[in-house]
């Protein structure tokens, strides 16, 4: 049932490492069948690096540069798509970043930033590939938000709002769309080994594990593996919902 064969994929935010989050889930997509699209920010490398390695599985695949925040790059990127593949099923917008400090000291541009690159290129892309889904009678959108936007953690006001923000709006979107076959779903992931958390020091990593009933840090596949449930037929039922994947921290 997590078999994706003959689906056309998009995945937004590819790292510059090559370890990120994104990158798991669109090799995880394309593992099951899918062809995918994948979209990096500051470096086009990174993202015709995926789009190689997603060929070498034997899916079809193609990198561009895409900053979520401009609707015209988000627009072409979706069209891009759409006139390569002629369908668009599966959106991934795993795209995002942090700014962390303490809301005191935190500037309008810590801010904006981290609203714009997560909450609202998750709009961007999100109404973008709708237009296609809706005429297609079927889609799924997955939005990658966090366990930030369920529970507080101080000096992530910025980033946990608008993960918040994202999960209010897999919500209603899921709502708006239902009718139309089209599923938006989320996956809130824990503390997940990437560049992201590369810059925890060893004291902030033990505290972290220490409050991880399994014992460890994630890893990128334990999110793709979520992503890749929620795009396939085994979710056809399952739309407006989060899927925390943090080992336990928040039970
Ligand atoms: P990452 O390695 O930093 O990857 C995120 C990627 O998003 C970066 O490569 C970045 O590209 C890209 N990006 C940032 N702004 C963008 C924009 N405006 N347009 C397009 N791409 C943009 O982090 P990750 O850990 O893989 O995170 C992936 C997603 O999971 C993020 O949404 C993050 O919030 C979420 N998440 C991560 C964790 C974790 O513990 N790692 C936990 C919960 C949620 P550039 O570097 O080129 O700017």
């Amino acid at each position: 049932m997590m078999d994706l064969k003959g689906k056309n994929a998009l995945v937004t935010g590819m790292s510059r490492d090559g370890r990120g989050i994104g990158q798991a889930i669109a090799i995880a997509l394309a593992r099951r069948g899918a062809n995918v699209a994948v979209a990096g920010h500051s470096s086009l490398e990174a993202a015709q690096e995926t789009a190689r390695a997603i060929q070498a599985i034997g899916a079809k695949s193609f990198g561009v540069v895409c900053d979520v925040t401009k609707s015209d790059q988000v627009d072409s990127f979706v069209y891009q798509v759409l006139t390569s593949w002629g369908s668009l099923d599966i959106v991934v917008n795993n795209a995002g970043i942090t700014r962390d400090t303490l809301v005191l000291r935190m500037s309008e541009d810590d801010w904006d930033s981290v609203l714009d690159s997560n909450l609202k290129g998750t709009f961007l892309v999100t109404r973008a590939a709708l237009k296609p889904m809706i005429k297609q009678r079927s889609g799924k959108i997955v939005n990658i938000a966090s366990v930030v936007g369920i529970k507080a953690n101080a000096g992530q006001a910025n980033y946990s709002a608008s993960k918040a923000g994202m999960i209010g709006f897999t919500r209603t979107v899921a709502k708006e769309v239902a009718a139309r076959n089209v599923q938006v779903n989320a996956v809130a992931p824990g503390f997940i080994e990437t560049a992201m958390t590369g810059k925890l020091n060893d004291v902030q990593r033990d505290a972290i594990v220490k409050n991880v009933p399994l014992g460890r840090l994630g890893e990128p596949d334990d999110i793709a593996d979520a992503v890749c449930f929620l795009s396939s037929p085994s979710a056809n039922y399952i739309t407006g919902q989060v899927l925390t994947v943090d080992g336990g921290l928040t039970i």
